[in-house]
């Protein structure tokens, strides 16, 4: 028999928001691999082994589920959101193109998830109407200095911009940096949404301006998208306000 092993996204935590294509590739594997609250997502079949790990270590997580493959198992190797987003696909990508001959020859599949920025902008309207970009804030794979020039870019070429990774506990710092620099481009009263643990039973989802924001008002689980300036505000009497932006741009930026 030979292995097989799918890489699945599971959307940003509410059930509905798993594809049929991500459960069916679920229940017929034999083995599950992820990050250990990714796979208590996950309801338990019988008949069915599943690994959990660490966080940081997507690359050793890569490397078991590959072998459970190459051993002609059935492998699901799981991620939040969307696979192909700051998660396992790439991991997975990059560990086939380092190691055996053997891994090449496996079928491997990608199954796509509703990816964290799309499930926040859903929540409070059209905010990636127009150009956007997606960053991760977190310095582990790249210098905080790279970031800062993305940011500045980004915020210079008028793109509204996600951010994923905004803190975790081993960066407290860079978020309120990266505010204060796309400060520097950006309008005090752009709109910024910090939607945090969307599609989970403790989501909250706020929208301030960016001179409000401050780094204190996001966490591991929060998804922050900050608006261009061509990024709108919509108030409604007794309903949350819709944040969007026009399908149109209507000025080169400065
Ligand atoms: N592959 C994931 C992203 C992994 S990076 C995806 O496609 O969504 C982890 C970051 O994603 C978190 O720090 C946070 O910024 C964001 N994130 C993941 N799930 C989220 C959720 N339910 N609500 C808000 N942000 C979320």
């Amino acid at each position: 028999m030979s292995g097989t092993l799918t890489v699945v996204g599971l959307g940003p935590g509410d059930p509905r928001y798993l594809t049929p294509e991500a459960d069916a590739a679920l229940t017929s594997a034999h083995a599950l691999y992820g990050y250990g609250p990714y796979l208590d997502r996950v309801p338990q079949r019988a008949g069915q082994t599943r690994l959990a790990s660490d966080n940081r270590e997507e690359r050793g997580r890569a490397v078991a589920a590959l072998d459970r493959a190459a051993e002609g198992a059935r492998v699901a190797i799981v991620s939040g959101g969307d696979p192909g987003v700051f998660a396992m696909a790439a991991a997975v990508c990059e560990a086939i193109e380092t190691g055996p001959e053997a891994w090449r020859a496996l079928d491997v599949a990608f199954v796509p998830g509703i990816t964290a920025m799309l499930a926040v902008a859903a929540r409070i309207g059209a905010p990636l109407g127009h150009d956007f970009c997606a960053l991760s804030l977190s310095d582990n794979l790249k210098p905080w200095e790279l970031i800062e020039r993305r940011l500045d870019a980004a915020a210079g070429a008028g793109f509204v911009i996600a951010l994923y990774n905004p803190v975790s506990r081993a960066r407290p710092w860079q978020f309120g940096n990266a505010l204060a620099l796309l400060g520097r481009h950006l309008p005090p009263a752009t709109p910024v949404v910090f939607g945090r643990a969307v599609g989970r039973p403790d989501e909250c989802v706020e929208v301030m301006t960016l001179d409000a924001a401050d780094g204190k008002n996001a966490d591991m689980a929060t998804l922050v998208i900050v608006g261009s300036r061509e990024t709108r505000v919509i108030t409604r009497p007794g309903k949350s306000p819709l944040v969007y932006t026009p399908r149109a741009a209507v000025e080169v930026n400065a």
